[in-house]
């Protein structure tokens, strides 16, 4: 079962001072999680959360994050400088980008933040954009091929496949940036890599912690150069779906520290600080798309046309992304109808849900569209001349403020030349 996190009466006050569709996030429940996460890790001493900030790039949340002790995981200019406009800066901000242009890397050394450079090429490339190498400096690793866990707790398969992405190093690449970025002052250096997305599995971060580990073993061995982070990056998921089970913060959190008491401490490596960047984990179950049923269409299918449109959550006409839906105050009625839950946009995969099992939806019903919290107002765009939403945070004391306004015709409009 999901339940929002707002009830009907708190959504009907809401939506009387705030027109849907909106995105509202749960203040509570960011910050229940973010701590979770941190116990889980307090045995590293320098363990430290950043934020993957494509995700929510929204000031509201940097904040509280911020406050819960994360800083931001940074992959553009926009991102660094709005970091920065939260007081988010120095090592609290990491720059994994990729492609990066010379401008990026200028700011980001400008802000001090760590850089992860994805590619061997970028190690002269970042020296003649800021005009020197930094002391500190990561490098992103892709060992490529297929990576598969089959031997998860619940039979979920966590397969993806680093060999057809296109981030970070080849294994003697990285050793090969490694002694040239030595070579050229750099003192403490880190690795990265981002081996699969929305895991449900309590294997993934310690199965990516041990090969990790074990190359920060070997390459400090065969480069001589001081290794005094590791970033495990996002990858852990959420339960979209109802029936699936949610991952265990604590329990990957003890994977890890096994992985590392194995792998790095009798290496003498035990004073290595581990780095996470989760985005999805930290924001997605606490955030819901608020939305109202404003047609009903009965043609070939059944269609529900709501206020809403994929401009406002991708997910699910991008990637085809289950995305569960309540029909507020009617969580007790059977799902006995079956529709297609749609936007308004002129391209057929607009649809929020389909052939979903619902109880019967009215006319004027809202409809809360849950996970939305991460990477959905984010990929938000402007097709069909479609505007940008609000976004408001639920706070802990029950009370809703506005933390982004809806974007306006004058917005949209304001870049043009007539
Ligand atoms: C997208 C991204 C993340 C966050 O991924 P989640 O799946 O949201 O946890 C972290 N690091 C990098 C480099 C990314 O591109």
């Amino acid at each position: 079962m999901k339940t929002p996190f707002v009830t009907k009466e708190q959504l009907d006050a809401i939506t009387a001072q705030y027109p849907t569709p909106f995105h509202i996030y749960d203040e509570a429940g960011i910050r229940e999680n973010a701590r979770r996460l941190r116990e889980a890790f307090s045995w590293n001493p320098g363990y430290r959360e950043y934020f993957a900030v494509k995700a929510t790039p929204t000031p509201a949340i940097l904040k509280i994050l911020k406050e819960e002790g994360c800083g931001c995981d940074c992959s553009s200019l926009t991102e660094l400088l709005m970091s920065e406009k939260c007081g988010i800066t120095g090592e609290n901000i990491m720059f994994s980008s990729n492609d990066t242009p010379a401008e990026e890397f200028q700011l980001a050394d400008k802000l001090g933040a760590i850089i992860n450079l994805d590619d061997l090429t970028l190690v002269d490339y970042l020296e003649q954009s800021i005009g020197h190498i930094p002391q500190k400096i990561c490098c992103r690793y892709n060992p490529g091929g297929v990576f598969t866990l089959s031997e998860t707790r619940e039979g979920f398969q966590v397969m993806d496949n680093p060999g057809d992405a296109k981030y970070g190093m080849t294994r003697a690449q990285i050793a090969e940036a490694f002694t040239r970025l030595h070579a050229m002052g750099a003192k403490e250096f880190g690795i990265h890599a981002f081996l699969a997305s929305n895991t449900l599995s309590n294997a993934y971060y310690p199965a990516l912690a041990r090969i990790l580990f074990q190359l920060a073993v070997d390459l400090q061995n065969e480069t001589g150069v001081h290794i005094t982070f590791i970033n495990l990056s996002g990858g852990i998921g959420i339960p979209y779906q109802p029936d699936q089970p949610a991952n265990d913060i604590a329990a990957i959190g003890d994977g890890v520290r096994q992985a590392y008491e194995e792998i790095l401490v009798p290496a003498g490596m035990g004073d290595v600080a581990l780095y996470t960047e989760l985005g999805r984990f930290m924001l997605g179950p606490y955030g819901h798309l608020v939305t109202r049923a404003i047609h009903e269409k009965h043609i070939y299918k059944e269609y529900i046309g709501v206020d809403a449109c994929a401009c406002n959550l991708m997910r699910p006409a991008m990637y085809g992304s289950y995305h569960h839906i309540t029909v507020m105050g009617k969580e007790d009625q059977p799902c006995n109808h079956k529709y297609d839950v749609v936007g308004g946009l002129c391209e057929n995969n607009d649809k929020f849900a389909v052939d979903r099992m619902l109880p019967k939806i009215d006319m004027g019903d809202l409809l809360v569209i849950h996970d939305t919290g991460a990477h959905g107002f984010s990929m938000g765009y402007n097709y069909n001349g479609k505007l940008r939403s609000a976004e408001l945070l639920l706070r802990q004391d029950g009370s809703v403020e506005l933390i982004r306004r809806a974007e306006t015709v004058e917005d949209y409009f304001r870049t043009l030349v007539w």
